[in-house]
């Protein structure tokens, strides 16, 4: 740009860098997709359609963003991490959380009908996202944050669960069984499905139990009992700045492994233990051949 009298204005912009060596991660969530909902007919409490469409669209983002080293996604919302050496745009805050939010938007309106064929999108009901970033300092805390949004997965589920069994197969208004609901913790809930309706919850499908958590493959590791993962972030925070060509390598290694789409359980340590690339931020060796359990998405 030439220079004008007019490039002061360029001094009005804020610099919004995100700290050095935090974990980073950009949460995005549906705006009015309770009503949205309604209006294209989701299946109460869980549309698979919606859901395997929120993963479309993700799997697609982390494609796009090689940086990122794992995505959380439950209901309309998805937590999209990137790696504490992450230097994509400068680590700006701005940058990062509107390209995430975007790509996943376009992406979701795009595979939109390959998911809801007989359902063409109609103004105003137009999909739209939010999105922020929140940066954690260690590896534990990122783990707790991880943690948090599979706890809320679950008691969101346990309770949708029960509130629209009572309502589709006990024939109550919401209101009654929102009543009803009122005040009762997990067992009870459990127990209401079981006695009630002859449902055991543990038998409900794990993408609606545990949400769905998608990562990079490389060859499986046997969970190692010696060390615990979680607190190795000290390593990555005193490691040098990487070189561009070391960046650049890490990069296409990246883009090499298949991101594979998985409903397990995220708090307890075998998870990370088996798949030490995700915290370590290096890339594993790629497997030999496709002898996952995992549904696997190109
Ligand atoms: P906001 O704009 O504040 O986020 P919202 O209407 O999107 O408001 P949320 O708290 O984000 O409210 O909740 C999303 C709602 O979207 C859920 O409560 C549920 O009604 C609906 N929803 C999202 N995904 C699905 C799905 N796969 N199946 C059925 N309903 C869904
Ligand atoms: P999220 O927005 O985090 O993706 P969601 O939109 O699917 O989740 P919420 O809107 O948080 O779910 O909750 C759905 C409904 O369940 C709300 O009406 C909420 O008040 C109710 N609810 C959730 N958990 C409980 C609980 N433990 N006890 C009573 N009501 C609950
Ligand atoms: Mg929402
Ligand atoms: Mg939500």
């Amino acid at each position: 740009m030439a220079n004008s009298k007019f490039e002061y204005v360029k001094d009005f912009e804020q610099p919004d860098a995100l700290l050095p060596n935090t974990w980073i991660v950009v949460r995005i969530d549906g705006r009015g997709f309770h009503k949205l909902s309604d209006h294209y007919a989701f299946v109460k409490p869980n549309d698979r359609r919606a859901l395997d469409l929120m993963n479309a669209a993700a799997v697609a983002v982390m494609k796009d963003l090689p940086d990122l080293c794992i995505a959380y996604g439950v209901s309309d919302e998805y937590s999209f991490v990137f790696h504490p050496t992450c230097q994509l745009f400068e680590r700006r805050n701005a940058k990062l959380v509107t390209t995430i939010v975007s790509t996943f938007t376009a992406y979701y309106i795009h595979l939109w009908s390959t998911y809801f064929p007989s359902k063409p999108l109609q103004p105003p009901y137009l999909p739209s996202f939010d999105g922020r970033a929140v940066i954690y300092p260690s590896a534990r805390i990122l783990r707790d944050y991880m943690s948090w949004r599979q706890v809320d997965c679950h008691i969101n589920n346990l309770y949708n669960t029960t509130f629209w069994t009572m309502v589709q197969q006990g024939d109550m208004s919401n209101t009654d069984a929102e009543q009803e609901l009122k005040g009762t913790v997990s067992a009870d809930k459990n127990e209401i499905l079981f006695k009630r309706f002859g449902i055991n919850y543990n038998n409900e499908e794990e993408i609606y139990k545990k949400g769905s958590v998608l990562y990079r493959q490389y060859e499986l590791q046997q969970p190692s009992q010696e060390h615990e993962v979680g607190d190795e972030d000290e390593s990555s925070i005193s490691e040098p700045k990487q070189s561009r060509s070391q960046q650049d390598k890490l990069k296409k290694l990246r883009r090499k492994a298949q991101v594979v789409v998985d409903h397990v359980d995220i708090i307890r340590d075998e998870f990370w233990q088996r798949r030490p690339w995700i915290l370590s931020g290096k890339p594993g060796k790629l497997p030999a051949a496709d002898s996952n359990d995992t549904q696997a998405t190109q």
